[in-house]
């Protein structure tokens, strides 16, 4: 008697049933938001705080939550989006694109069942176990055509225990395209995989770049200037002797991009003293890439706190690195005194 080999390099985790059904989840989204991506309007709204919300972030947060809602029916989940402006009567025309989208994947299904399964996502308060989702992580880069991240990590007693980032238009390395778009996932103590998103592929196990000499670092950083300090990343690395450019992604496909060892860190300076991260701009990326052998901390070199509730209120910044030169750039942060 043999036993069969498993389908998937986690399958005897005893998370694998929450990885598989959040890579179903994030999939689906994913193919919502690379439709949507594909068309003129992309069916963008401004957000209370002027930030953009498009069709894609509700149609990816309505489909993820409720298919967590049938695997997990008692996981609450902390979305970044809530129904609120779908359900106001002028915007009628976005709600029943938004249904038509989720329709198409949920035979008939209403569009008061999508505002219901996107406020599924409606949880504020840190919980034992619960999931964090950013439908659309980079909005800004998705109405720009760059890059974007359908990001969804389950938190267990505080702690970082099953991350999902679907990446639709972040080809399998750095030399190709988009191609099929690409599907990071993690498992705490299992390790870090990227596969295809848009067909069937094997896993690939991720390992970060085994680089030590701090000199020599690729470093990349947030598109937009409003996110996060170029000027202070330009000022962290230009001490540590680096001399390439920054290469600039929107969202996690920054902490991808060091997971499977194209960069050797990813620097979030803080721009603003009164910011703090959302736990979904950080939770999947940053397991992803402490899996894949590299360290994140905060930019005081604080490990990242995601019992806190929605933000990570006990930290400042972000630093994701391959990890030998984690410490070289906490200290090169200190040294400029930049890490307060
Ligand atoms: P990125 O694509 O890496 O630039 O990150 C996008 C995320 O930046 C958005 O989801 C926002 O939540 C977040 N964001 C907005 N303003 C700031 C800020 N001042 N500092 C850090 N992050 C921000
Ligand atoms: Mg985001």
């Amino acid at each position: 008697m043999h036993d069969l080999p498993p389908r998937t390099p986690w399958a005897t985790h005893h998370l694998a049933r929450e990885l598989d059904a959040a890579l179903a989840a994030v999939r689906e989204a994913g193919s919502l938001c690379h439709e949507v991506g594909g068309a003129v309007d992309r069916g963008a709204l401004a957000k209370p705080d002027r930030s953009p919300v498009t069709v894609a972030d509700f149609g990816a947060q309505a489909l993820v939550c409720h298919a967590l809602g049938q695997a997990f029916p008692d996981d609450p989940v902390m979305g970044e989006e809530n129904a609120d402006a779908l359900r106001e009567p002028g915007n009628a025309a976005l709600r029943e694109r938004v249904a038509a989208l989720v329709g198409a994947r949920r035979p008939g299904a209403t569009a008061d069942d999508v505002c219901a399964w996107i406020d599924r996502g409606g949880q504020a308060e840190a919980v034992p176990r619960f999931w964090t989702l950013d439908p659309v992580d980079g909005t800004k880069g998705f109405l720009r055509g760059g890059q974007y991240a359908i990001a969804l990590a389950l938190i267990i007693r505080g702690k970082l225990a099953v991350a999902v980032m679907g990446c639709p238009s972040l080809g399998p390395d750095a030399a190709v395209g988009a191609g099929d778009g690409t599907l990071f996932a993690a498992l705490a103590g299992g390790g870090a995989w990227q596969l295809p998103l848009r067909v069937d592929g094997l896993p690939r196990r991720l390992r970060t770049s085994a680089t030590a000499d701090p000199a020599h670092i690729r470093f990349c950083e947030s598109v937009e200037a409003s996110h996060s300090s170029h000027d202070d990343a330009a000022r962290v690395v230009a001490r540590l002797g680096v001399k390439a450019p920054p290469v600039r992604l929107d969202s996690q496909a920054k902490y991808g991009v060091v997971a499977r060892g194209e960069a050797e860190a990813y620097l979030r300076m803080p721009n603003r003293t009164d910011y703090a991260e959302n736990i979904w701009d950080h939770g999947a990326g940053a397991l992803v890439v402490t899996e894949a052998g590299g360290t994140v901390t905060d930019i005081a070199g604080r490990e990242l706190d995601f019992s806190c509730g929605a933000k990570l209120t006990r930290n400042r910044g972000v630093v994701a690195t391959c990890g030998p030169v984690h410490a070289a750039v906490i200290a090169a942060i200190a040294d400029l005194g930049l890490s307060g």
